[in-house]
């Protein structure tokens, strides 16, 4: 775990969330101020900063966090409505939490994506 991560906090279950999905590398839970009737966070238990963090020795988990994504999307409806997947990575995308994790939108029609 990375010293004082909320995401590693929160996939310990040392913080508690509302859980949508989870096996044993990967955690999905609702945000906790969402922005779309659905607005799940999908990710890694493994600490990576992000999705710049990625290198191919993570292509196993990168599957997993997308067999994730689909998942959600079926535990929550949106599979057959539609949805957008989205992270940020640094300043100028907005990330606030530094443990990469995929949000997961949908419930309503999402305008353009920037
Ligand atoms: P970012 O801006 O880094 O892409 O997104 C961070 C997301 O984490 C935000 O949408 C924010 O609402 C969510 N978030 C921040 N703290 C918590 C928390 O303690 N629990 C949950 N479930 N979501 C959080
Ligand atoms: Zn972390």
């Amino acid at each position: 775990m990375a010293n004082d991560c909320l995401f590693c906090k929160i996939a310990a279950g040392e913080i508690p969330s509302t859980k949508v999905y989870e096996d044993e590398h990967i955690l999905a839970f609702r945000d906790i101020n969402p922005v779309a009737p659905v607005h799940v966070l999908v990710i890694p238990k493994q600490h990576l900063d992000s999705i710049d963090d990625f290198r191919p020795e993570h292509d196993e988990l990168l599957s997993k966090l997308f067999a994730a994504v689909h998942a959600v999307a079926r535990e929550t409806g949106v599979a057959e409505t539609g949805y957008r997947v989205v992270t940020n990575v640094g300043r100028d995308a907005g990330q606030q939490v530094f443990h990469i994790h995929l949000h997961v939108l949908g419930g309503r029609t999402l305008g353009p994506v920037a």
